[in-house]
């Protein structure tokens, strides 16, 4: 049986790092744009991925915006 649970263990190590779990939509997340940089906006956020998308929110993204969410 350990030899099983370790085999498992290898699996579970080759697949993705993060799981997956549905986006916040914009408007539960508070998201909102600005038309000019400012302090925390998405493209310095640790969930924003260029060029319009978020780890946690539903795009599209710009990298302009900000959320409730926003972690640096
Ligand atoms: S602030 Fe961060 S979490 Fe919020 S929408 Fe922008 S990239 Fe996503």
């Amino acid at each position: 049986m350990r030899g099983v649970a370790g085999a498992a263990g290898l699996v579970l190590a080759d697949g993705p790092v993060r799981a997956e779990f549905p986006k916040a939509t914009q408007q539960q997340a508070g998201y909102i744009v600005r038309n000019e940089p400012q302090a925390h906006m998405c493209a310095q956020c640790v969930y924003f991925i260029g060029p319009s998308d978020c780890e946690v929110v539903e795009g599209p993204i710009s990298p302009l915006g900000t959320c409730d969410y926003y972690e640096d």
